[in-house]
């Protein structure tokens, strides 16, 4: 930094106190004369700091004060700040208005809550997706969004997965909200119409509904007939090995189909139905038991080992025909992909943060780890032809994911390949209870 101000200065005042001195020396009096010398420097200072004061007071580049010495340097250099900072600040202005720019041209709506959930800032679309108007800044966005559902997203601080619900303005408009956290307990909420997306997912599950109702009745008529032709006792039929072997593919081919329907026709209840319908504490021990014995008879001659461990008290607040349908899928499957006279382990446990958990393990064939993130999708199958042979849809764990969600839960699966699965569905602490002894 340089200090050509001060060096000036201090010649300056060498400069001027010179003829100061001869004054008083010819004169004789050279301490007032000094003295007058002296407050003449203090009002030259005194009359710089008030023209300094009357700058910052407006501080305008074009108005900063002129002067030589140190005040000089000071003017200087406070007019190379201003330069700077209006250099920096038309930088800013040029980044907010790319950003405003950016944002307007969204059609996503973008919106800025503080720690209260006040509306700070937002972009166009958000006007026009939620009504909002430009006095509404400050008020608290929970004015605006009174579904108890969004309120409980906002606060739950759990925003893996996005929240869609109904427009507050047309409930013929469906939005989804997407809450991200930033700051200090700021929050960024983008808000997306998904009517579209909506619309054409509702069709999907008229038509798959549809479709499964309408094939029914003519798969039944087909196995009504099957079923009379190998009743029949036409020695025609009787005798003929092709007409016979025909006859069983073709039953056991109704039968596949008549899985399919039944399992699409669950899944699209499930995606459709109103959740906690006929919900109630569920006695799990009785529940499993029966399921256990079902396995059973599935696994007939392969004679599997199907353990139950449950304590008789524990129950589960849900429905209990689709919590039969969810064990009975996994069950099932142990029995299916496990050699025979393997042992299949059900659990039910309580882990210590109150959780129920309901563990189905087989010493099975094992899935490889590639496959098991996309086992819960529809027809999604590790081994198609085994799969089929076992008379697998390839739906069974999308109904079991289905259920769990219905239920708050969630499907766990691990599995170790030619060595056995452990598949665990886990319940919140809430909709555990235990029977009154
Ligand atoms: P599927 O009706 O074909 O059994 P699921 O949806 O029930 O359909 O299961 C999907 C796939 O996951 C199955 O095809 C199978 O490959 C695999 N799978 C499910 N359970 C087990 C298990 N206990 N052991 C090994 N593989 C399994």
């Amino acid at each position: 930094m340089s200090h050509y101000g001060i060096t000036s200065e201090i010649r300056r005042l060498f400069g001027l106190s010179i003829p100061f001195v001869i004054i008083g020396l010819l004169l004789q009096q050279l301490l007032l004369v000094l003295s007058f010398g002296v407050i003449a420097y203090i009002c030259y200072h005194l009359l710089n700091l008030r023209r300094l004061l009357k700058w910052l007071k407006r501080q305008r580049i074009e108005d900063i004060p002129d002067a030589s010495g140190l005040w000089g340097e000071v003017f200087d250099q406070l007019s190379r700040q201003k330069r700077r900072e209006i250099r920096e600040k038309n930088r800013l202005q040029k980044v907010i208005g790319r950003v405003e720019a950016t944002t307007s041209a969204l059609n996503d709506a973008v919106i800025l809550l503080n720690v209260n959930y006040d509306l700070n800032w937002w972009n166009q679309a958000t006007e026009r997706l939620l009504d909002l108007k430009p006095s509404d800044v400050g008020s608290s966005i929970i004015n605006f969004i009174r579904n108890p559902q969004f309120v409980n997203y906002l606060e739950s601080n759990d925003y893996g997965i996005p929240l869609a619900l109904p427009s507050p303005s047309s409930q013929e408009t469906q939005l989804e909200f997407q809450v991200t956290r930033f700051g200090e307990g700021e929050a960024l909420l983008v808000v997306r119409d998904i009517t579209r997306i909506y619309k054409l997912e509702l069709m999907r599950k008229d038509f798959v509904a549809n479709v499964s109702h309408e094939l029914r009745t003519p798969l039944t008529v087909i196995r009504g007939y099957l079923e009379t032709l190998e009743d029949s006792q036409d020695p025609n039929l009787q005798t003929n090995k092709h007409l016979q072997k025909g006859l069983e593919q073709m039953q056991q081919q109704t039968g596949r189909m008549t899985t399919l329907i039944n399992d699409l026709t669950m899944l699209s209840k499930l995606e459709t139905d109103r959740t906690g319908k006929g919900e109630q504490d569920v006695e799990l021990k009785p529940l499993l038991e029966m399921i256990c014995n079902e396995a059973r008879t599935i696994s007939g001659e392969k004679n599997h080992e199907i353990n139950l461990d449950c304590n008789s008290s524990l129950t589960l607040f849900g429905n209990d025909r689709e919590l039969h349908s969810a064990f009975s899928n996994l069950i099932t499957n142990a029995v299916k992909y496990s050699h025979p006279e393997k042992t299949i382990d059900i659990t039910v446990n309580i882990n210590p943060t109150g959780n129920l958990i309901v563990s189905v393990n087989d010493e099975g064939i094992g899935i490889e780890q590639e496959h098991i993130s996309r086992l819960t999708e529809r027809f999604y199958r590790v081994d198609s032809s085994r799969s089929i042979r076992t008379g697998g849809t390839g739906l069974g764990l999308a109904i079991v994911k289905h259920i769990l969600l219905r239920h708050d839960g969630r499907l766990q699966i691990e599995s170790d390949y030619g060595k056995g699965s452990t598949f665990s569905c886990i319940f919140p602490a809430q909709r555990v209870g235990t029977t009154q002894v």
